[in-house]
């Protein structure tokens, strides 16, 4: 098989296997919203994609995050493969892990805690290697690459433990010298965006995590507790600095009512360059977009 047509392929079985695996776990899958008028403020990306309709701007959605908070008011437990663009610096064009359009299938889950969500994403993960080292093991075998299944539950080390061990790139390092999964948990509250749930007994540090795969690929996925109430979250939107009236919508939802949830977002390119050993996550995609890359089609 061409390499090529192995990561079509590829992306196609790890799309049907989360989707089986969901289905099973009771979530509902819910269509993805690409335009709003709100969307994840993300202040490591600045710059947003704009247009301009019906009197109006919409952004292209960079996450789901406050659709999810809102659809978790219908059914518990919600997923999407929700397609964003986030206008990456273009020097992140090289990172191997940057597109600017790309695909994250977007979880949420009603009153659930952050452990409930870390061992979803475990089994989520090993399921999907499961089903791909089932039906490509031998094409991957012969480009020297090696699906495992990892112990669970993955280890965990708070974000302080892991700075002082290994320093300010403490993900990269952390990433190369695994050979297993390892979560990062316990983000303080400035390093994250104003959705994620302070911890009210450890102020300061939020309820969240981070998923590394080994052998140097990098982050794989994001999530955690959400902030719901309107108080709380008003606070944390002025704490960083935002304006409440650009979260006026989404604000007067959480007035109406926002039920305590916690989820993640996982990057499928991501996921499929990890499962194919790629140097780069665009060669996941048939039409790349890589910052700074140019496009033909
Ligand atoms: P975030 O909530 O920002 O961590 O995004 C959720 C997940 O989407 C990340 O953990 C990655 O797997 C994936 N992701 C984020 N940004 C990009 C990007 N620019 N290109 C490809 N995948 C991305
Ligand atoms: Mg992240």
């Amino acid at each position: 098989m061409k390499p090529f047509a192995l990561a079509l392929e590829v992306t196609s079985a790890v799309l049907g296997a989360c989707r089986e695996f969901l289905g099973e776990e009771g979530f509902v899958e819910l269509l993805p919203v690409i335009l709003a008028p709100v969307t994840d403020p993300l202040r490591t990306t600045p710059d947003r994609a704009i247009i301009s309709a019906y009197g109006q701007n919409w952004y292209l959605t960079r996450s789901m995050i406050f659709h999810k908070q809102a659809a978790v008011r219908v059914c518990p437990k919600i997923f999407s493969f929700s397609p964003n663009v986030r206008l990456e610096p273009q020097e992140r064009g090289s990172t191997g892990r940057h597109l600017f359009e790309f695909v994250q299938l977007d979880l949420e889950v009603r009153e659930a805690t952050r452990d409930v969500l870390m061992d979803l994403g475990e089994r989520l993960l090993i399921h999907v290697l499961e089903e791909v080292r089932r039906d490509f093991g031998r094409e991957l075998a012969a480009r020297g690459r090696e699906l495992l299944t990892y112990p669970r539950p993955f280890p965990r080390i708070s974000w302080h433990e892991a700075k002082k061990e290994f320093g300010e790139n403490f993900e990269e390092a952390l990433s190369e010298r695994s050979s297993i999964p390892v979560w990062i948990v316990d983000f303080p509250i400035d390093q994250r965006e104003f959705y994620d749930r302070e911890d009210p007994d450890r102020p300061g540090i939020l309820v969240d995590m981070d998923l590394l795969y080994p052998q140097g690929y990098g982050e794989a996925l994001s999530g955690g507790e959400r902030e719901y109430q309107p108080g709380r979250i008003r606070a944390r939107i002025m704490r960083q600095g935002l304006d409440p009236e650009d979260y006026a919508g989404f604000l007067r939802l959480a007035e109406e009512g926002l039920p305590p949830s916690a989820g993640f977002g996982i990057g499928i390119e991501r996921l499929v360059r990890f499962i194919l050993g790629l140097a780069h996550v665009g060669e996941v995609r048939l039409f790349p977009r890589i910052p700074g890359a140019a496009v033909s089609l």
